[in-house]
């Protein structure tokens, strides 16, 4: 049960794109979270393009992380990714609702509200790169091209959609991103402007089973596109007990002294993916001389 990623470049080198089908991503995140259909949708938006944005890591040890801080009742949104495009995430508030915009639309950008989108590259280095922008619509993919323009300087188009079926299940999920390289041609440009207000909405071109190497082809349509890596990408948590277990450790001896005369024993529950870890009495005693004091 994967997601498909595809990277293309056109022939004359000026433009970048990248699609993803993410329906099982989604739908993965949908049930370890518990995420009612809003959340199910501001989630799955923010972890298709946190997806993408990873295809522009260099090195496997690289991750890029997107944090949606809005002050509406939604809480943050936070989703990480690989350099393949695996990606993890969580919302602060996972089954909130909220009544739909007078347009009978989700609304997404009302339960994020106003605030900040933050994009972080951990790209091995000392310190991290640390992109800040204003939200603009909370909605996501709006936000993401305004951080590409306003940061990186990269005239970008994104489109996030997810939709959830009938039985709240995931029906379909996916989206695309277009960025211009130096010296795109202005014809180029305007070949892609016109598709784009073309284009059906991403969910409605994935219910009607269109691939992701389907969607880049109509919305670069008139240019000669080559597809230059496919790959299956997955909802990922790197959690495991080793990683629980230096949490714990970096707690120092004083705190983990008081969990265990308090406590006993202590749960970890990793936000990103909701396992739960259990260590007992004697795990936790272990874990007290590798502790500093
Ligand atoms: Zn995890």
């Amino acid at each position: 049960m994967s997601g498909t990623l595809i990277r293309a470049i056109t022939s004359e080198l000026s433009v970048r794109a990248f699609a993803i089908e993410g329906k099982d991503i989604v739908e993965y995140a949908r049930r370890v979270h518990g995420l009612s259909v809003l959340s199910t949708v501001a989630l799955g938006r923010a972890l298709l393009g946190t997806s993408m944005m990873g295809c522009l890591l260099k090195t496997e040890t690289d991750s890029l992380t997107l944090q949606v801080r809005g002050d509406g009742p939604l809480g943050s949104i936070v989703a990480v990714s690989d350099y393949l495009g695996n990606v993890r995430g969580y919302v602060d508030n996972p089954t909130l609702e909220l009544p739909p915009t007078p347009q009978g639309r989700l609304n997404i950008g009302g339960a994020v509200g106003d605030g900040d989108l933050i994009i972080i590259k951990d790209l091995s280095l000392k310190e991290p790169y640390i992109g800040r922008i204003r939200l603009q619509t909370g909605e996501i993919a709006e936000d993401i091209t305004q951080y590409f323009a306003v940061s990186e300087q990269v005239p970008t188009v994104c489109a996030l959609g997810v939709l959830v079926d009938e039985d709240l299940s995931v029906k379909a999920a996916g989206g695309f991103m277009i960025q211009l390289l130096p010296y795109t041609e202005d014809k180029v440009i305007d070949l892609i402007e016109k598709n784009i207000s073309a284009l059906p909405p991403v969910t409605q071109l994935l219910n009607e089973g269109c691939t992701p190497k389907a969607i880049l082809e109509r919305a670069l349509c008139g240019l000669e596109v080559e597809i230059l890596q496919t790959d299956s990408v997955d909802f990922k948590c790197p959690c495991g007990r080793e990683r629980m277990s230096k949490a714990l450790i970096s707690l120092g001896r004083q705190e983990l002294r008081s969990i265990i005369e308090e406590q006993g024993g202590a749960q970890l529950l990793c936000h990103f993916c909701n396992k739960r870890y259990d260590f007992s009495k004697e795990e936790l005693l272990g874990l007290l001389s590798e502790a500093s004091e």
